[in-house]
Order: C-alpha cells, then structure tokens, then sequence
C-alpha cells in the first residue's frame, strides 16, 4: 500500500530519505535481584486477582460503585443489572436490589499502575480514578496516522514513524519546508478521498502532511494540511504555512498542525487547513483545464 495514490502522479522533487529512529525495546526494565521491585511485583499481582474479581462478568468492564450482587454472592455492574431482567446471569437466581459494600470498599482501597507502564507511564493510581488518568495519559499509544485505510495499529511516536515507512511505504522527508507538485491528468474525477501522505522529520519531531481531494456536496475540492505527531499542548508551539499558485496567482494559509490525537478526519471536515476550490485549482494550473498540476510550497516553524 504505497502512499503514492493511484490519483497523482507524483513529481514531487525528490529529498533525502531520513531514518526513523529506532524503536527501543519498551520491556526490559525487570530487575529479580532488585527487592523493591520484587516487592512492587508481588503487591501488583495481589492487586490484580482483586482486579479480577472486579471484572463484570457480563460486560468484562471495570465494575464501580454501586456494585450489584445476588443473594449468592455473585457480583453484577450497575450498567448491566436492568439488562438482566432481575436474574443472576452466574446462578440465574432472582437478583433483588442488593449492593456489595465490601468489594466497593476494597476496589476503593486498590492501588493499581496505569495499564500504559509498558509505554512508559510510572504513575500508580488509586482504583476509581485510574480510569480518568488513562483517558488523559501521555503515554497512552497514537493510532496509525495513515488516512484512508483501516489501519489499527497503535505505538509511540518512534514505532508508528518506522511503521509509516515500512508497512505504508510512506515518503520521508528531511528539514522544515517543502516543494511539492501534484499531477493529475485528468481533473474532472475526483473520487472520494483521495490523498496522500508525507512525513517531515525537523525539529526533532515528526509532522504529516495530509493532501487530499474529496467531494464537498458537488464542488470536488482539496485540501492540504498538517498534523503534529505528538500531542496537542506541544503541537501548538509549531506553525506552518502552504502556499499554493500558478499561473499569476497564489493562496496562502498559515495554521498550527493538529496533533494526530485528532484524527485525519476529524481536522479535514473542520476544514483547518488549505483549501482549494477545484476551478481555483484548474487556473492555478495554467488555465487549459485539461490537467490538474498543483505546486504546493510550506514551511514549518517553532514558535518562540
Ligand atoms: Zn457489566
Ligand atoms: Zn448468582
Ligand atoms: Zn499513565
Ligand atoms: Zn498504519
């Protein structure tokens, strides 16, 4: 699956291809000599047979409070409880209106770590909020930021820039600013999402840059925009410019690359990028209507 759509022709000027950075092995932090991570083990291991038993058997969710039991004993989340029709889904006895303080009480007593430890986050916490730290975890992985497929993989910054390269066969580029044409042949098919992606290395960070026709109600139009790979409240100390023209005339846009949190679909429909109405792109071109050749030119900057 090369990046390279079938749609453009490439003629872009070629740069330097950059290296991605290795991806360090994430797991070899175990030390078995070291006591207080022996002891750190053993306490997580406890922790997480509890963290079993708070396991909704219908749902396979974290359970909290109000916990549900039957007179049994067997436990229930208060999600699926009206879901069951008042029957123990374990021993289908009647389930009445019961509530398990004990297992709440212990649930309130855990310490568990952050289930991104092997991505990097240290941070142990308390049972009923640990969930609200991963939603918001740094460490937490970024999806594949390869639009236009149903690509699931997750990683950190380094892992997913190899795999853009390796698996998506994704242009890597070298420095902050760029030169590029798009070609097309013939401009009066725009087919849905079609696009193309380029990966920038400068600054130390990695940034892609998302060109894209797509149908807006009838008019077809395209798009250019760029997405930080990192996140957001680092994004923000960048800027970048596009400038698109030809044939006398020319647009510009500056903007702040989106963090690859937002996803490629997300920052195309607010529009938070250049766009190019189609005509406006045909007089770019020269004007012949008969080919579509967009010199797109940018620059990435930090901002101070
Ligand atoms: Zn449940
Ligand atoms: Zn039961
Ligand atoms: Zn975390
Ligand atoms: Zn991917």
């Amino acid at each position: 699956m090369a990046s390279g759509s079938p749609f453009f022709d490439d003629l872009r000027n070629k740069s330097e291809v950059v290296d991605p950075p290795q991806t360090e092995e994430m797991m070899d932090v175990e030390s078995v000599n070291d006591p207080t991570q022996t002891a750190l083990k053993s306490n997580v291991t406890v922790s997480s047979s509890v963290h079993e038993l708070l396991e909704c058997p219908v749902c396979l969710n974290a359970m909290y409070p109000p916990i549900h039991q039957c007179l049994n004993g067997h436990t229930l989340c208060y999600g699926c409880k009206p879901r069951v029709h008042n029957r123990c889904p374990t021993c289908r006895h009647e389930l009445g209106n019961i509530r398990c303080l004990a297992l709440e009480k212990v649930a309130a007593s855990l310490e568990l770590p952050c289930k991104y430890q092997s991505y990097g986050c240290m941070g142990i916490y308390p049972y009923y909020s640990k969930d609200k730290h991963e939603k918001q975890c740094v460490y937490r992985p970024y999806n594949c930021p390869y639009a236009g497929s149903e690509c699931t993989v997750i990683g950190d910054i380094p892992y997913l820039v190899g795999h853009l390269k390796d698996d998506h066969k994704v242009d890597m580029h070298n420095g902050s600013t760029f030169n590029h044409r798009y070609v097309k042949s013939n401009p009066h098919e725009v087919e849905n999402a079609t696009w193309m992606l380029t990966v920038f290395s400068c600054f130390g960070q990695y940034f892609c840059l998302h060109f894209e026709a797509f149908q807006l109600g009838m008019a077809p139009v395209y798009i250019a925009f760029l997405r930080f790979m990192g996140d957001d409240n680092e994004a923000k100390n960048y800027s970048y410019s596009l400038e698109v023209g030809g044939n006398g005339r020319k647009m510009i846009w500056q903007g702040v690359p989106r963090s690859i949190r937002d996803t490629h679909r997300k920052v195309r429909d607010s529009f938070d990028g250049l766009i190019i109405q189609r005509n406006m792109a045909l007089f770019f071109s020269g004007g012949d209507r008969k080919e579509l050749k967009l010199r797109v030119t940018g620059r990435i900057w930090k901002e101070q």
